[in-house]
């Protein structure tokens, strides 16, 4: 199971593609710009990955699956107990802040994100990491709408489907291997050690520990 950015091999596996046969990825729809989030807005994501979906030998193909599952606005969904592979084996449920219990919609919108997925023959999906559908380093351990937002290392329920169908994901946050990927699509950019994915940060790792 390919689990980027842990997998190197995931990532150096990824297909060089042209302008003609562009590589297809997936990216959430809010990291479109489309206004899916909660409270009907983007959140201020749109945008945020210019560099790499405007390159011209990249196809982005868009989906939010809570909209698909729950629609928008809506209430905050967190995974309580786990993360999206303990909802799919029914160790984990998807609450609101209200303890409204939303675990059969997020599935659905999941199983829909995958399928598309599939049907569009993506290659890479870049997701929102911390949501309980996207997140795919972090999730919410439980309601994120307290005023000690706990984490937990995990993926999301969307992200638990794409993995289990093959497909890479990254999150938006993982800034290290999304610019390798870019070098992949084009080599004259120059080399950057600067940059970091989200396990590496400062932050991810004085809450989680050495990784
Ligand atoms: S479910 Fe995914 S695509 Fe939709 S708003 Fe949340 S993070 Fe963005």
């Amino acid at each position: 199971m390919p689990l980027l950015p842990h997998d190197e091999g995931a990532l150096t596996s990824l297909r060089v593609p042209t302008v003609d046969d562009p590589l297809r990825v997936l990216v959430s729809g809010c990291l479109m710009g489309w206004p899916v989030t909660t409270d009907g807005t983007d959140a201020g994501l749109g945008g945020s990955l210019h560099a790499i979906t405007s390159m011209p030998n990249v196809k982005t193909i868009g989906f939010c699956p809570e909209d698909i599952g729950m629609g928008t606005p809506r209430t905050m969904p967190d995974i309580h107990g786990g993360d999206g592979y303990d909802v799919l084996s029914g160790n984990a449920r998807v609450l609101d802040e209200h303890g409204v219990d939303h675990t059969e919609a997020i599935v659905h919108g999941a199983r829909a994100m995958a399928e598309y997925a599939v049907s569009n023959r993506v290659e890479l999906a870049i997701l929102t990491d911390m949501s309980a559908s996207c997140g795919s380093q972090v999730v919410s351990d439980g309601c994120r709408l307290i005023e000690n937002r706990r984490y937990r290392r995990g993926v999301g329920v969307a992200t638990a489907l794409l993995l289990d169908a093959g497909i890479p994901v990254l999150s938006a946050r993982d800034y290290r291997s999304l610019y390798s990927i870019m070098r992949r699509l084009n080599p004259e950019l120059p080399v950057r050690e600067d940059l970091r994915d989200h396990h590496q940060t400062q932050w991810f790792v004085e809450y989680f520990g050495d990784t």
